[in-house]
């Protein structure tokens, strides 16, 4: 199984991993499971686990397993209830997760990778490039850690932090079989969204491998020019193709897909940008969420004028697309990800 360093992270193995771990140890293959719900639970340390016979646990130990959760390095709290913790994993490296309230419930937005190599012109998540991956336990410690420092039940969580899941595709799907499990946090599929800048063969993968997981992929944009300004994977991973790419999905997988489009103040906000827009996803099984760009510091884009938004809302209604625009939560905290790493190193940004 992946590990990140020199530390064995037990929130990574799956049920059936810790089923070899310990019969390896001499133990019932009923113990994995008992270990399994202990860490669903919350615990931080083997020794809260109050069921299981201390020998396990303290040969686990001895062999370096560790059921620590992330350090909350730094924690803003916004007025409505959105909550953004720096978190810090045992060799230093930091990722940003994002705890919002909706009507339909609680939710967490979570990273998947140290950094990120996309180069989104945008974001501050992508300044210093790519740390390193994520594994998937890291990305269930993020939701563990979360529910522990808010005290709130999360029912929903989004990938759609730093990182680009499909760079790092295996440990995604690792962490929807760790969430999923009904002997832990038993998180339902429909409960989960991936959201991808555009990585195509990602894309196609997903739709075999996780049908039922809720897919979002960020276009940004009407068109291959306008798109490659702003996100240049979009050189790599061209508009038609991608366009390709999610109807097969949602023809495959009888599964609407979102389309996320953050607004820009002059760059992709227009009228003609909204028809281009309605002209490519009409008649299909899509949803557009209009996002109003969070402003980065150092980047010098503005966020959309509220008349912009509505117009361009409008033009997509008129021509029968499924639209919302995402009430903009935390806006007295860092919201754009990625800030509240660069601004822990004191970087300029
Ligand atoms: S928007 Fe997402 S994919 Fe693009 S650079 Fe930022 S984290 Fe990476």
């Amino acid at each position: 199984m992946p590990q990140t360093e020199n530390v064995k992270d037990i929130h990574n193995c799956t049920v059936e991993e810790l089923e070899v771990l310990v019969t390896e140890l001499g133990e019932k293959k009923f113990r994995a499971k008992q270990i399994f719900g202990w860490l669903a639970k919350g615990v931080e340390s083997f020794y809260e686990m109050h069921n299981v016979p201390m020998r396990l646990l303290v040969s686990l130990a001895d062999r370096g397993w560790y059921a620590g959760l992330p350090e909350a390095a730094q924690v803003q709290r916004s007025a409505d209830g959105t909550v953004k913790c720096l978190f810090r994993f045992t060799d230093g490296a930091e990722i940003e997760s994002v705890f919002m309230k909706y009507e339909y419930g609680n939710s967490i937005c979570i990273s998947s990778q140290v950094g990120c190599r996309m180069g989104c012109t945008f974001c501050a998540s992508t300044m210093d490039g790519l740390e390193r991956n994520l594994s998937g336990g890291e990305m269930l410690a993020q939701v563990l850690a979360m529910r522990k420092l808010t005290g709130e039940d999360i029912g929903h969580v989004v990938i759609m932090g730093m990182g680009e899941p499909f760079d790092n595709y295996d440990e995604v799907i690792r962490f929807i079989r760790l969430i999923n499990d009904r002997d832990g946090y038993d998180l339902g599929l429909r409960n989960i969204t991936v959201s991808t800048c555009g990585v195509i063969p990602g894309i196609r993968k997903f739709a075999e491998d996780a049908p039922q997981v809720n897919l979002a992929v960020s276009l940004h944009a009407p068109n291959q020019e306008l798109r490659e300004r702003t996100m240049p994977a979009a050189r790599k991973y061209g508009y038609d193709e991608l366009m390709d790419a999610c109807r097969e999905y949602t023809e495959k997988t009888g599964r609407r897909i979102t389309f996320e489009y953050a607004l820009i103040d002059g760059v992709n906000d227009s009228e003609e940008c909204a028809k281009e827009l309605a002209g490519r996803v009409m008649g299909w099984l899509t949803h557009v969420n209009l996002i109003p760009l969070n402003e980065v510091s150092g980047r010098d884009y503005r966020k959309v004028q509220p008349e912009n938004a509505r117009r361009f809302r409008e033009v997509l209604e008129r021509r029968g697309v499924a639209v919302t625009v995402r009430r903009t939560l935390g806006s007295d905290i860092d919201a754009a990800c990625g800030q509240l790493r660069r601004k822990k190193d004191h970087k300029q940004i």
